[in-house]
């Protein structure tokens, strides 16, 4: 009997395009003598598109609007032996769409509420990782009700950590609403960036250097394996929105070029990440590799991370002798097995 699986893209977040971009990739590589596989779209406001708009919203790579709401079609998921959440950030990739499924009692690719809510905050990840002994940056939380009523007890926790440093959004990724802040003098402009889009925003040193960036990719359950580490080379500040979508600005370097010891430590870590987020299935683990001092600092975690075709994950697998249309069977078959 073929597996019915609903594959979910699109979704509510600033990375619905991405979602999209990746949704056609695994749509094409099911194997359909395996699979019956029914793709849905959630639009931008998380409404559920029927079958001609997410046609429509899959071919064209944009927004549609229209589509049920959430929970009236999440009864209907019912018919499913699986689903693929193939969604990045808010509202896809945080527990929120994991517990719907979880309630519904309906198998879904990837870590279950705890890992993804968890990963998805990166002051979260970072408490959590601490006490598992992994390495990472300095940083702060700042709330949005803190930066709007006490912003000074924000900035000097800001200049606590130094110029320049990140601010991030606690729970986004492609690198939406992150800045590099050079000096307090750009601080402001950063803060309201971030707080127009989470309420919990991260402050993050920058490393001692600019750092190589390694990434790492985690599969399985209880006994996940490591990929190949690799690495990406691109000519800006820092890996931004336009760099790592803009085509020919990044080029990934499958296996990295490290010694063998760091990357045997990257692959260590990740996976000490990946337990003791409670994670599953699959997971792109992002670090820092300072080559002036050796340092090897985990960056983040991505629960459910760019899944193209060309994306690092499904390569540094396809390094490893796992090819995409395997790997995306291979999570299926995670989802569905019983822990
Ligand atoms: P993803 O698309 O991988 O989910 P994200 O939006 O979660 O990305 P990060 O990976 O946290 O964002 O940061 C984006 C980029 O910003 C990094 O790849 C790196 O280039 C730069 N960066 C972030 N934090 C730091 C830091 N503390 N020191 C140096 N560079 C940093
Ligand atoms: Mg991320
Ligand atoms: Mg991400
Ligand atoms: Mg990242």
């Amino acid at each position: 009997m073929k597996k019915r699986i609903l594959l979910l893209a699109g979704g509510q977040s600033g990375e619905h395009e991405v979602s999209l971009m990746s949704a056609r990739s695994v749509l094409a590589a099911l194997p359909r003598d395996q699979f019956d596989v029914t793709p849905v779209v959630i639009s931008k406001q998380g409404r559920w598109l029927p079958p001609t708009d997410t046609a429509r919203a899959l071919e064209s790579g944009v927004s549609v609007q229209g589509g049920d709401l959430v929970l009236h079609r999440a009864a209907s998921a019912e018919g499913y032996d699986a689903v693929f959440p193939l969604l990045h950030g808010p509202m896809g990739e945080d527990g929120t769409i994991q517990g719907l499924l979880t309630l519904a009692g309906i198998p879904f690719v990837g870590s279950a509420v705890l890992g993804s809510a968890v990963s998805m905050d990166k002051v979260m990840t970072k408490q959590v990782l601490a006490s598992a002994g992994v390495p990472q940056v300095a940083w702060a939380l700042a709330l949005r009700h803190e930066w709007r009523n006490t912003p000074d007890l924000v900035r000097v926790r800001a200049a606590n950590l130094g110029f320049p440093l990140f601010v991030k959004p606690a729970n986004l990724g492609s690198s939406v609403g992150i800045s590099k802040v050079n000096s307090a003098a750009d601080l402001n402009a950063a803060l309201d960036l971030a707080f127009g889009l989470d309420r919990r925003v991260i402050l993050e040193a920058m490393t001692s250097f600019k750092p190589r960036e390694v990434e790492v990719g985690i599969l399985g359950n209880d006994t996940p394996i490591a990929s190949p580490v690799g690495e990406l080379q691109f000519d800006a500040d820092f890996y931004d929105y336009d760099t790592k979508y803009t085509e020919g600005r990044a080029t990934m370097h499958i296996p990295a070029p490290l010694p063998e010891v760091v990357a045997q430590r990257v692959r260590d870590i990740a996976l000490t990440a990946f337990r003791a987020l409670d994670c599953a299935g699959l997971a792109r683990i992002d670090f820092f590799y300072v080559q002036e001092t050796g340092e090897l600092l985990l960056n983040e975690v991505n629960t459910m991370p760019g899944f193209t075709t060309t994306s690092m994950y499904p390569k540094l697998f396809e390094a490893a002798g796992i090819s995409y249309s395997e790997l995306v069977t291979r999570l299926v078959g995670l989802a569905l097995e019983k822990r």
